[in-house]
């Protein structure tokens, strides 16, 4: 991937699919995919494609709809390697400003920032 120097990179790449990702779920207003630089051994991310900035930003309908696939896919970790877990990252914690959740299993397996 080439390095990516917006603030966006879901506007900008992922959605549009501009960067193609590995898909894991799909809906007509959610994308769950692979990450593409993994912190963790099973590391998949849930995004709306509407533009949100964040979790604080989240109306009731959007949230209903974004937790569907956050339970399915969470489910499917869980069912396969017994654990998983669930995160959203917010302030300086959150390096890009569109609302991604993490589902994560296993060890960490690179730098544990932000992303
Ligand atoms: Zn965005």
């Amino acid at each position: 991937m080439q390095p990516y120097s917006g603030n966006d990179i879901y506007c900008d790449l992922i959605i549009p699919q501009k960067l193609e990702v590995n898909i894991v779920a799909e809906t007509d207003k959610i994308l769950a995919f692979y990450h593409t630089k993994p912190h963790w051994e099973v590391h998949i991310v849930v995004t709306p494609k509407e533009h949100i900035a964040s979790l604080l930003e989240l109306t009731a309908t959007s949230a209903s709809e974004l937790l569907d696939v956050v339970k399915e896919v969470s489910k499917r970790i869980k069912e396969e390697h017994g654990a998983c877990r669930v995160l959203t990252n917010l302030g300086s914690y959150q390096d890009s400003k569109h609302l991604h959740i993490h589902i994560s299993y296993g060890n960490v397996i690179g730098s544990i920032a932000t992303s």
